[in-house]
C-alpha cells in the first residue's frame, strides 16, 4: 500500500494499493500492445496528443499543484510553476519535435546515398524521484511519446497521488489504453520489469545507489539506460562579479525546493578578494528565508519531503561539525510536526574529509574560499559528481576557462542553473550519463536506422 503523508503536518491522505505480479504482467502486456499501434501513428498525431496532454495539465493546474504540495511539501507557488513548466515542455515537443525526427541524407559519393531515419524502440521504463514529481516524469514522457515509444512509470513511493494524476491526464487527453501507465510498485519489483524482453530501455532519475542497481540490471540485459543522478554543484564567484546579485541568487539556488534539487548550487566557492563581501550578504540572505507552511503565501521554503531526509541532513551536519566545520548561520524553521530544517551555512569544511564531497539534499550550503581561479576549479572538481555549475564573472577569459575546465554537464554564466525543454540536460562522472530534453533527449531512446538508398 502506498500512503500519502503530508510532510508539513504528518497528516495522512489517500492510499493506493500495490500492484501484484499479475497486475504488473497485465500492464506490460498492455504497453506492448499499445506500442504495436502507436509506433505506426503519424508524428503529427503524436504531436497533437502532446498538445492535448498539455491542455489537460493547464486545465487542472491548481489541483495538480495541490497534490504535489500535499505529498512532498514544496511551496504551492513552486508546484504551480512546475506544472507550467510541464505545459511548456509538452508544447515545445508538439511544435518543434516533428522537425527533430526528420531524416538526414548522407552523400556516399559515386552517385550513392544513405538516409539516417529515427524509429522508436518500444516500451520504456522510467524510475522517477519525488523532488519535481511532475517535471521529472514529463521530461521523460513528452519526448518518449513523440518518438513513438510508450511509457511505464515507477514513481517514488511518497508521491502516489501525483503518479496517478499524470496517468489520468494522459487518458483524459485521449491517450490510448497502455500508452502511459503508472505502476504502484516498490523498488524491489523494478528488476524483473527491466528483465522483461518486452521492455526496451530504462531511464532513472534518482540517487547514485539506485543508479548503480538499475544500470547493473539493464547492463545484464544489454538494454540502453539513461541515468540522471546526484550532484554537488559548485557556485563560483570571482572578483568581477556583481556580488550583491550573486549572493541573492546563491540563496535562491540553495533553498529552492527546500534544497532538494539535483542542480541546486550546493558549494559556494568564492575568490578570497570578495569572500567577506559575499559571505556577509549570503549569510544574511539565508537567515532571512521564510520557512513554514508550504501552502501559505509568502513562504520561501517548506519542510523536507520525508522524515528520513530530515534525519540524513541532520546527521551530515553533525559529521561536518565533527570533522571541523563551523556552522556560520542557522535560519529559523518551525518546530514539528513537519519535517522542517533551517537554512544552514557551513564554513571551514576540511577539503580532505569525505563530507566535503557528499551531496547535501537539504538547505545546507558549504562556503569555501579560493585563492585564485586554479584553486576554485580544483575545489569545484574535487567531488565524484559532475552535474551542473554556476559561474559568476564578467571576465570573458575566466568564463571560457571555467566553462572548459569544470567537470560538469551544464554551466550557467552569471545566472542560476535551471533546466529548459529546449536545452540538453544531464551530467558526467557519478551524476550519470545520457541526456534529457532538447533533440538529444528525444533521440536517446530511438533507433537511428541507416538506410542505404537504392
Ligand atoms: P532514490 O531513493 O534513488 O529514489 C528515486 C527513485 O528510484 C524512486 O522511484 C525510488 O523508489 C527508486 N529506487 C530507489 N532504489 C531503487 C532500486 N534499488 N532499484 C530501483 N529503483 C529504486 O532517490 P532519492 O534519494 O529519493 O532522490 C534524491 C536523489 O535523486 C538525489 O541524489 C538527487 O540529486 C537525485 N536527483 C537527480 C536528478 C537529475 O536530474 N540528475 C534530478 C532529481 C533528483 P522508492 O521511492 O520506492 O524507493
Amino acid at each position: 500500500m502506498f500512503q500519502q503523508r503530508n510532510p508539513a503536518t504528518g497528516e495522512t491522505g489517500d492510499s493506493f494499493p500495490e500492484l501484484d505480479a499479475d497486475a504488473i504482467e497485465q500492464r506490460i502486456a498492455r504497453a506492448a500492445a499499445a506500442y504495436a499501434e502507436w509506433r505506426l501513428t503519424p508524428v503529427a498525431e503524436r504531436a497533437a496528443l502532446l498538445s492535448a496532454i498539455g491542455d489537460r495539465f493547464e486545465a487542472n493546474r491548481d489541483r495538480l499543484a495541490a497534490i504535489a504540495t500535499f505529498e512532498m511539501g514544496k511551496t504551492l507557488g513552486s508546484a504551480k510553476a512546475e506544472v507550467d513548466k510541464c505545459i511548456a515542455a509538452f508544447r515545445h515537443y508538439a511544435e518543434h519535435g516533428p522537425a527533430m525526427l526528420e531524416e538526414r541524407r548522407i552523400d556516399l559519393g559515386d552517385g550513392k546515398a544513405a538516409a539516417a531515419r529515427w524509429y522508436p524502440l518500444g516500451p520504456v521504463l522510467a524510475i522517477m524521484p519525488w523532488n519535481f514529481p511532475y517535471w521529472q516524469v514529463v521530461r521523460f514522457m513528452a519526448p518518449t511519446l513523440l518518438a513513438g515509444n510508450v511509457g511505464l512509470l515507477k514513481h517514488a513511493s511518497n508521491v502516489p497521488g501525483t503518479a496517478q494524476a499524470i496517468e489520468d491526464m494522459v487518458r483524459e487527453a485521449g491517450g490510448a489504453d497502455g500508452l502511459f501507465q503508472n505502476l504502484h510498485i516498490p523498488s524491489s519489483a523494478v528488476g524483473a520489469i527491466i528483465d522483461d524482453p518486452r521492455v526496451a530501455a530504462v531511464t532513472l532519475t534518482g540517487s547514485e545507489g539506485a543508479g548503480i542497481q538499475v544500470a547493473e540490471r539493464a547492463g545484464r540485459n544489454l538494454k540502453k539506460v539513461v541515468l540522471e543522478l546526484g550532484g554537488s554543484d559548485p557556485f563560483i564567484v570571482m572578483p568581477s562579479a556583481d556580488i550583491e546579485q550573486a549572493a541573492r541568487v546563491a540563496v535562491t539556488a540553495r533553498i529552492q525546493n527546500a534544497g532538494q534539487s539535483c542542480i541546486c548550487a550546493k558549494r559556494m566557492i568564492v575568490h578570497a578578494d570578495v569572500y567577506d563581501r559575499f559571505r556577509e550578504r549570503f549569510l544574511a540572505g539565508m537567515k532571512a528565508v521564510r520557512v513554514g507552511d508550504p501552502t501559505a503565501d509568502g513562504t520561501d521554503m517548506g519542510p523536507l519531503s520525508s522524515e528520513q531526509g530530515l534525519k540524513d541532513i541532520r546527521e551530515q551536519v553533525e559529521r561536518a561539525k565533527a570533522a571541523g566545520a563551523t556552522v556560520s548561520s542557522v535560519g529559523d524553521a518551525p518546530d514539528g510536526p513537519g519535517w522542517y530544517y533551517p537554512p544552514t551555512v557551513l564554513e571551514d569544511v576540511p577539503l580532505d574529509e569525505e563530507i566535503a564531497r557528499e551531496e547535501f539534499f537539504g538547505p545546507v550550503a558549504m562556503l569555501f574560499r579560493a585563492a585564485d581561479i586554479d584553486e576554485a576549479i580544483r575545489i569545484a572538481n574535487d567531488v565524484p559528481f559532475g552535474l551542473g555549475s554556476s559561474i559568476w564573472t564578467t571576465d570573458a577569459a575566466e568564463q571560457e576557462r571555467l566553462t572548459r575546465d569544470l567537470e560538469a554537464g551544464m554551466v550557467a554564466i552569471n545566472a542560476m542553473l535551471a533546466s529548459d525543454p529546449k536545452a540538453p540536460f544531464g551530467g558526467v562522472k557519478r551524476s550519470g550519463h545520457g541526456r534529457e530534453l532538447s533533440s538529444h533527449g528525444l533521440h536517446e531512446f530511438m533507433n537511428l536506422k541507416t538506410v542505404m538508398l537504392d
